[in-house]
């Protein structure tokens, strides 16, 4: 962003850096500027890509382990935004949401009501009590996407690619099912939950500026063209990109 000042162009410089948790990025050019910036991407947009990353580079299991953080994620991304739609000041959010913050099934349980609060009607089907299709494999021996991240989390299960797409496509459906609902309901309030976030980067930054930045993932909620119909059609983009992340910081525009 200096260089841009100071230039009226942006640098021809790249900078590789780790994935953060906080999505917080403190950089230093060339020529000595210190900028900050933040990523817009929420984490469950982020860990969804870890996930298929991780399918990408030839780890299926550790890909469920991710894309299962990810599911998660957006239940709390969902309450967020439904408390945010009806008034609830974000800091009243937080005090609410600490008491279960380190416990999936409450954030699971807060979800299925806050769904039936906005919609009227419960959610069917939930994503963890759902199968998918698999080629040679009867429905009544396929596990639901809850049982399979059981086995694959809690005992080891060793999983194939196969079962990674399959599986991972119930929740990449689910999740844009979802995301296409808030649209048609709440568009407004969706964008809130990254307003504060951004706001938390501001005081971390000792009130500097932040830049922001978009990475292109998977799931993606500023999105605007029809997302692929199957995981195994989007995994191809994520090839593409993963290559293009390899190759352009050491190449010299
Ligand atoms: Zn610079």
């Amino acid at each position: 962003m200096k260089c841009f000042e100071v230039d009226g162009k942006p640098p021809d410089e790249a900078i590789s850096v780790e994935v953060r948790d906080d999505g917080l990025y403190k950089m230093s050019c060339s020529r000595g500027h210190i900028t900050l910036t933040a990523i817009q991407e929420q984490k469950f947009e982020v860990l969804f890509d870890l996930g298929a990353m991780a399918l990408l580079d030839g780890y299926p299991r550790e890909a469920i382990s991710s894309i299962a953080a990810s599911l998660e994620r957006f239940f709390e991304y969902y309450i967020t935004v439904i408390a945010l739609k009806h008034g609830i000041p974000y800091e009243q959010f937080v005090e609410a949401w600490k008491p279960i913050s380190k416990q999936s099934e409450r954030q699971l349980g807060a979800f299925l009501f806050f769904y039936l609060l906005e919609n009227k009607k419960s959610l069917a089907p939930v994503v963890l009590n759902t199968k998918p299709e698999i080629d040679g494999r009867s429905r009544s021996d396929t596990l639901t996407w809850g049982e399979f991240r059981n086995d694959v989390i809690h005992k080891g299960y060793i999983a194939s690619t196969e079962e990674v797409i399959a599986y991972g496509n119930l929740v990449y459906q689910f999740i844009y099912r979802l995301i296409a609902e808030l649209r048609a309901t709440c568009s407004e309030s969706m964008q809130k939950p990254v307003f504060h976030y951004l706001a938390k980067g501001h005081q971390t930054g000792d009130g500097k500026p932040i830049g922001t930045m978009t990475i292109p993932t998977l799931i993606s909620l500023v999105r605007t063209n029809k997302p692929a119909p199957h995981l195994r059609d989007a995994l191809p983009g994520l090839e593409k990109y993963r290559r293009w992340l390899y190759v352009r910081p050491q190449s010299n525009p």
